[in-house]
């Protein structure tokens, strides 16, 4: 089979792509990859009235950061294209004149105001109105009209829409769903869908399935809320008396606490992102925050997505796309919704973070520097990351320990740890602590520590006593990594310097503290 597989993701470019959309993407590129498949982007742009400009760029960026790679497409090119929809208007066109001509869709001349009267009529009696077999003979169509009128509406250049005809009996339109098995759905429910809008440009469904037929697409794998579709889009593909591709239709991803669907909303009180990379709003000018901004690797983003839905049937949870692609299959992909956890998503980047070279790392975050408005050495910048990497969730992290690439003012230091941790007689330790560590010919962490230690033993001190204060002094704050790195990192001479200059400190906020 692997020869047919084709699959799209099919984007509207009416603003940034929710992380949703970006999973859909996902599943459909790994679902081609592990078939041998073709993965194509098809950009939706019928609906000019909901055009963002910058969306179809920003599309293609969020791919592209994500490893999303595309087989066909606008850039791309490709034998079936082409590849947006407002350059196909032609087989729209002939795709709903074929319908018309088997008379499965028919003109409408109805109204917005004609339409809203009759939706409020039903309203007034409790009902839904709904466009089709039982209400299409009482509005303004070719059914309902004769034909000398319909000849002088078109004549007279009546604007009208194009709707599809649904089956006047109901009967249940059945299909198998390759994640939710057979589903079967009333026609009943299915009302008589615009296909062509009043000014000649398609609707979604009349676009996405002459597309999907024409790119010869295999499987349509696409987020939950087209389910209801469906059987439209079954009965469309049997007018046009083509065979339908196969579906699946992916679970919703959560809110946090599980109950919804998560939206921007959401991440903007939680404070994480729900868009794959910044997004500046050309019209307000507002920005919405990205997992590339927030710090987050690629890798993880895309092995955190991978999760959200979808599993190996055992107990990995680390996939690199290539393993990814080896591993997945769309019968594994569950069926009820996916919550979505912030600090999962953190989990992942730690996961990556951890296990990439210190040098790159340290490449990283000395290119970060001058941004956080910090100088760093190529070499400085490979100490911090041996010390901090274990420590952070992301690498910019590391900046917010301001005490590592200068001295903390006393405006710096942590107050309660002061309060807590500084006794009467840690100063007099401090000192005879600067004492051992002036002496110390070969400032390395080894040496330091072992000093340090029998420092401690020949005052029997115990080391809570004289470790922690020695952080409080040199630092200003109650963690951060081994103390005797960090030395050996500032060396001897800062040691000392920061060693004195933070027992002032401590002295002074001690006597701020008690009057
Ligand atoms: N343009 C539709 C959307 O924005 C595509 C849905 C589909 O994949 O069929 O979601």
């Amino acid at each position: 089979m692997s020869q047919n597989i084709r699959v799209r993701f099919a984007p509207s470019p009416t603003g940034p792509l929710h992380i949703g959309g970006v999973r859909t993407a996902l599943y459909n590129y790994l679902f081609a990859k592990a078939n041998g498949g073709k993965f194509l982007l098809r950009i939706e742009d019928t609906d000019q009235t909901r055009f963002v400009n910058g969306a179809e760029d920003y599309i293609e960026e969020a791919l592209s950061w994500c490893g999303i790679k595309i087989d066909e497409g606008v850039k791309e090119g490709g034998a079936l294209g082409p590849y947006k929809q407002s350059h196909r208007s032609e087989l729209y066109a002939s795709a709903v004149a074929c319908l018309l001509d088997k008379g499965m869709a028919y003109r409408a001349f109805d109204t917005p105001e004609e339409l809203n009267a009759l939706r409020k009529d039903a309203e007034s009696k409790k009902q839904v109105f709904q466009y089709d077999a039982s209400t299409r003979g009482n509005c303004r169509n070719e059914f309902s009209m004769s034909s000398e009128e319909l000849v002088q509406q078109l004549e007279s250049g009546a604007p009208y829409v194009i709707r599809f005809k649904t089956p006047e009996t109901p009967e249940n339109v059945v299909f198998n769903d390759e994640i939710r098995g057979e589903i079967s759905i009333s026609s009943a429910i299915v009302d008589d869908k615009v296909l062509m809008k009043m000014d000649g440009l398609p609707t979604y469904h009349l676009a996405n399935v002459v597309d999907d037929h024409h790119m010869k697409i295999s499987h349509v794998i696409r987020g939950e809320e087209w389910l209801p579709s469906a059987p439209l889009h079954i009965l469309l593909y049997r007018g046009f008396g083509w065979a339908p591709p196969k579906f699946a239709h992916l679970p919703l991803i959560l809110k946090p606490e599980g109950n919804g669907k998560l939206s921007k909303r959401d991440g903007d009180e939680g404070g994480f992102p729900v868009f794959p990379i910044e997004w500046k709003d050309p019209k307000t000018g507002n920005i919405s925050a990205g997992y590339r901004e927030n710090g987050y690797s690629p890798e993880a983003f895309i092995n955190m997505l991978l999760m959200l839905g979808w599993n190996p049937g055992d107990e990995r949870e680390k996939f690199t796309m290539e393993e990814a692609a080896a591993a997945f299959s769309l019968d594994r992909i569950v069926k009820s919704g996916a919550r979505f956890s912030p600090d999962k998503a953190k989990w992942f980047n730690e996961l990556y973070l951890r296990e990439k070279p210190h040098s790159e790392l340290a490449q990283e975050l000395y290119k970060l520097a001058p941004s956080k408005g910090v100088e760093l050495s190529k070499k400085d910048a490979l100490s911090i990351v041996n010390m901090m990497i274990e420590r952070v969730s992301f690498i910019g992290d590391i900046f917010n320990a301001k005490w590592l690439f200068s001295t903390p003012s006393k405006e710096d230091f942590a107050i309660k740890m002061i309060k807590k941790k500084w006794k009467e007689e840690t100063a007099s330790h401090m000192s005879d602590l600067s004492g051992v560590l002036a002496n110390i010919e070969v400032f390395s962490a080894d040496t330091i520590e072992a000093e340090f230690k029998a420092f401690l033993e020949s005052r029997e001190l115990g080391f809570g006593q004289v470790l922690l204060p020695f952080r409080i002094a040199l630092t200003g704050a109650g963690g951060g990594p081994s103390m005797f790195e960090f030395a050996e990192f500032l060396g001897k001479e800062k040691t000392l310097e920061r060693l004195e200059s933070g027992v002032k400190n401590a002295l002074e906020i001690k006597v701020e503290l008690s009057t």
